[in-house]
């Protein structure tokens, strides 16, 4: 059997190639390769009660599966160049836009309607927040949601499944060049197809790594950013949530010139787990539905660390801190802001002191055991500089939850067509390190099904 187009990876990226194919050419021969389950099989089993911590699956659901990591994401499609990824690099900033725009689109038509667009333009926030040393970033933003992005992606595989030939639970092992395209070998199996597009996402990263490796495709070093997500009574940022939703800020640290960041922000949200090669870190999310709201906003403090030849294992790097909170931690450890200014570790007993409840159990501890000093000093600046625009961040009983890191794939040499240097592969998403979020990897996927469309 051969394939038109061989898809691997049923994340956004991968989703939206698909759904761009055969909108225009229905007639393609189309399979996509997912090594994670069906979305209706996609399922953490960690209940709260049970099962209190990851239990490490082989697959992991909060990662991998149709949906891809943006299946329980909080579906925050922030339509911008100033974050989310380099995409713009690429395919220039106009072109970008446009499609996170058509994206955009799309997720309305499948379920999406009546969600809300966000856009920090012409907010007053942007002043008070220059007037504290802070900077707040241009973005509109759609949010989902965790329940409505779910059920738009329902719809979206409603619409694939009878168009194209999913493989889940499906891993690929390689990708072979063959005459006149490429073998993808799975599981024993192989087949064959004219041309491939790889959107393996962060999950996909190691395997990225080895491909590229195999096919001698060129790549760069990226960055890893590193840090805490942040976990406060949502009255704490309620005006600028309840307008902005999100608010991207950046500050510059006094003592180091660093940049500290404000990342995935989820008023009323829940902190959650988060799996990537068997290391846990932290993440965070939030419903539309407000039955399904808590009382507490979330959002990470990162930092981003790039490093220069010959040292390229940035993502090592990160992995090495995120494994030393896990030893000591059994997982992700959680601490009391008071009580890492006061130079203690958390207990069970200091946080039972809190004013509020954590939405993510986690192993009381110290921060300063985990984090490079000049890390947490950056962090612990930002937290008093937020304080300012909003009182209450600096709190001892906000928490810190300890380590989060954003992952960043090596970055795959791809023309403006985002296509490697072998005729007919592209490679696109979080797994060619060019995109880091929903929106810009579901543009990169409508981006090459119209190039090959074409
Ligand atoms: C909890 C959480 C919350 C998030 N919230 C947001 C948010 O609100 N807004 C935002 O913009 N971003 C968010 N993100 C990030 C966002 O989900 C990603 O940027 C986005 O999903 C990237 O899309 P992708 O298609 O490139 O990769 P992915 O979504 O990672 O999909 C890649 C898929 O490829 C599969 N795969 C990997 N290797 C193989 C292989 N060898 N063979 C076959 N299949 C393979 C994986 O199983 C996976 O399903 C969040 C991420 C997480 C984990």
């Amino acid at each position: 059997m051969k394939y038109d187009v061989i898809i691997i990876g049923a994340g956004p990226g991968g989703i939206f190639a698909a759904y761009e194919l055969m909108r225009i050419k229905p007639e393609m021969k189309v399979a996509v390769f997912e090594a994670g389950h069906a979305l209706s099989k996609r399922h953490c089993p960690i209940d709260g009660e049970k099962v209190k911590t990851c239990i490490g699956c082989k697959s992991c659901s909060i990662m991998s599966g149709f949906g891809g990591a943006g299946a329980f994401s909080d579906g925050k499609y922030n339509i911008t160049n100033d974050f989310g990824g380099t995409l713009y690099e690429y395919i220039g900033k106009k072109q970008a836009l446009d499609l996170m725009h058509y994206v955009d689109e799309i997720n309305l038509k499948h379920g999406g309607e009546g969600t809300k667009l966000y856009s920090t333009a012409g907010t007053r926030f942007k002043t008070l927040c220059i007037q504290n040393g802070l900077h707040l970033l241009d973005a509109s933003v759609r949010h989902l949601g965790t329940d409505k992005n779910y059920v738009v992606l329902e719809n979206l595989y409603a619409y694939l499944e009878n168009k194209v030939d999913f493989f889940f639970d499906t891993p690929v092992d390689s990708i072979e060049v063959i005459d006149g395209g490429y073998a993808v070998k799975y599981n024993g199996g192989a087949l064959e197809c004219e041309k491939c597009i790889v959107s393996v996402g962060r999950s996909g990263s190691k395997w990225m790594e080895k491909v590229c490796n195999d096919l001698k495709i060129p790549t760069k070093s990226n960055r890893v950013d590193i840090g805490v997500r942040v976990e406060l009574p949502a009255a704490v940022f309620a005006h600028l949530t309840d307008e902005l939703y999100e608010s991207k800020i950046v500050y510059r640290t006094k003592q180091y010139g660093d940049k500290v960041r404000t990342f995935c922000m989820n008023p009323r949200g829940a902190v959650v787990n988060e799996n990537t090669n068997g290391i846990i870190t932290v993440n965070g999310h939030s419903y539309d539905d407000p039955a399904l709201q808590t009382d507490n906003t979330n959002f990470a403090l990162l930092v981003s660390k790039h490093f220069s030849e010959p040292f390229k294992d940035s993502n090592g790097y990160g992995e090495s801190i995120a494994r030393l909170s896990n030893m000591l931690g059994g997982g992700v450890i959680v601490q009391r802001f008071g009580d890492l200014i006061r130079g203690q570790r958390s207990t069970p007993n200091r946080m039972g002191d809190s004013f509020f409840a954590p939405t993510l159990q986690a192993t009381p501890g110290g921060l300063s055991l985990v984090l490079p000093k000049r890390l947490l000093d950056g962090i612990i600046e930002m937290i008093y500089a937020l304080d300012k625009v909003a009182p209450g961040t600096a709190n001892d009983d906000t928490l810190l939850y300890g380590v989060e890191v954003k992952f960043y794939n090596m970055e795959v040499e791809v023309s403006e067509k985002l296509e490697s240097c072998y005729p007919g592969l592209y490679i696109i998403g979080d797994g060619s390190g060019i995109t880091h979020s929903l929106s810009h990897a579901s543009a990169s996927g409508i981006h090459v099904a119209r190039d090959i469309a074409k």
